[in-house]
């Protein structure tokens, strides 16, 4: 018995010692693959010697300068990086140390946007029923998951949930996947005009959907048809790449592969590669001038954000994907690891989908493959595919409530980058083992 406060108050956890390229080692030498890199956080593996080696100079040099009084020549440099990356004119990078908050700061940073124009009126955001934006409780408001929200309903503000583009359940088989992209984003202009654009600040989803629905990618138009919308009623777009950016699907930013701009984007996870914590929000230069030209100020802020030793962490990790060449890896990899997985689940009878881009891919488990029914009264099978990968030293991430927040099991994979071909192999196969071990025991 020790005095941690787990998450699962009753489970006992092994202890890990150390990070080894895609591996984790416990108290008793037992290794692990990392196959979901945490929660699709070590996009690097561990122990990079590059990343360890930026971190010890920084802490030498120094560890840390509170953003109110001092800048630092990597900061600018990281956020150089950024938006020279980033489609559009998103050019103002403001750090922080995680996603929730870099999802808290982007809606309040909306909200100000509008205050500063006068149109105060707008207190409201519009979002997606699968979708995770984060723990606090202004992003919880904006998450769609159900079971998350429901005991903080009363403190949550006001947020519409419309439906994702998620074509595995939506979409009609007469219908093209176009077609069906273009009825989803016709679901945000329905609801805005229900609830009154005037009184809405910003649209906000995941370019891919992670946690919630298991990487799930949009059809082809869906987000060029929500930016119209968006632009059309006047509404921002936030889009959430706390999970699917960094690089995680093969382009530094997932958004990128939709052709469209956003107003505001946020990252973490990937950003920091678990080296340190580190989020960050990247606004537009509209948004941007409208405060500076107005109060000049943001009202916000975090003790330890822009923290010079997770700045120098991050400077590593992005400057490790240009020069080991990784984003074009992702893509490759992730091809490979999507053959693998087709391959090795075809004939599953409790796997109705395998799906993603890049080295974000997840496995649907349904109760039926031809009606693609979910066990939904089952609520061990994500911990009991957990555990049993991890007895066969795989760490993957299942989770429960892939269709509406509530229904359905999802096994989402996030790889570091720099996977092997054979570790892939090995992933398969433990995976493989793990899901029908459990499913054919559940279910039998
Ligand atoms: N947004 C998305 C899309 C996420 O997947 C997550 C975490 O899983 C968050 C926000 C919250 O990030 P954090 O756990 O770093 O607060």
């Amino acid at each position: 018995m020790h005095h941690i406060f787990q998450r699962h108050c009753h489970s006992e956890l092994p202890i890990a010692v150390k990070g080894e390229g895609v591996y984790i080692y416990d108290q008793t030498g037992k290794s692990y693959l990392d196959a979901s890199g945490g929660a699709a956080v070590s996009c690097l593996g561990h122990s990079h010697p590059v990343v360890r080696a930026a971190l010890h100079q920084q802490i030498d040099q120094l560890a840390y300068a509170h953003t109110g009084f001092f800048n630092t020549e990597k900061a600018i440099e990281l956020s150089e990086k950024l938006t020279h990356a980033a489609p559009g004119d998103l050019n103002h990078v403001y750090f922080l140390t995680g996603g929730s908050e870099a999802v808290e700061s982007a809606l309040k940073l909306a909200r100000q946007y509008f205050v500063e124009k006068g149109e105060l009126q707008r207190s409201q955001f519009i979002s997606r029923k699968q979708s995770y934006h984060g723990n606090t409780l202004g992003a919880l408001a904006v998450g769609g998951n159900e079971l998350r929200r429901k005991p903080f309903a009363p403190l949550l503000m006001p947020t519409e949930h419309i439906s994702a583009c998620f074509a595995y359940h939506g979409k009609d088989a007469s219908e093209s996947a176009f077609d069906y992209g273009q009825r989803m984003a016709n679901e945000l202009e329905t609801r805005l005009l229900e609830v009154g654009p005037e009184t809405v600040i910003a649209f906000i989803a995941e370019p891919v959907v992670g946690a919630t629905a298991g990487a799930v990618t949009a059809e082809e138009g869906y987000f060029k048809r929500i930016r119209e919308i968006c632009d059309q009623y006047g509404i921002l777009l936030i889009l959430d790449e706390v999970m699917c950016g960094m690089g995680r699907t093969g382009t530094l930013f997932a958004h990128e592969q939709e052709d469209i701009q956003a107003d505001i984007v946020t990252i973490a996870k990937g950003l920091g590669a678990g080296y340190q914590p580190i989020g960050a929000m990247i606004a537009s230069s509209e948004i941007h001038n409208t405060i500076s030209q107005g109060s000049g100020f943001f009202q916000h802020g975090h003790t330890y954000m822009g923290h010079a030793t997770a700045i120098a962490g991050a400077l590593a990790v992005i400057n490790a994907f240009e020069q080991e060449a990784l984003l074009p890896r992702v893509q490759q990899a992730g091809e490979i690891l999507q053959n693998r997985l087709s391959e090795c689940f075809k004939n599953h009878p409790f796997v109705g989908d395998v799906r993603g881009r890049g080295l974000f891919r997840a496995l649907e488990i349904v109760a039926d493959r031809d009606s693609k029914k979910p066990f939904s009264a089952c609520s061990k099978l994500d911990s009991q595919i957990k555990a049993k990968a991890m007895e066969l030293g795989l760490i993957c991430y299942p989770m429960s409530g892939t269709i509406d927040g509530k229904n359905g099991h999802h096994v989402l994979l996030a790889p570091p980058f720099i996977i092997s071909d054979a570790q892939i192999d090995e992933l398969t196969e433990k995976l493989f083992h793990s899901v029908d071990t459990i499913t054919q025991t559940l279910f039998k």
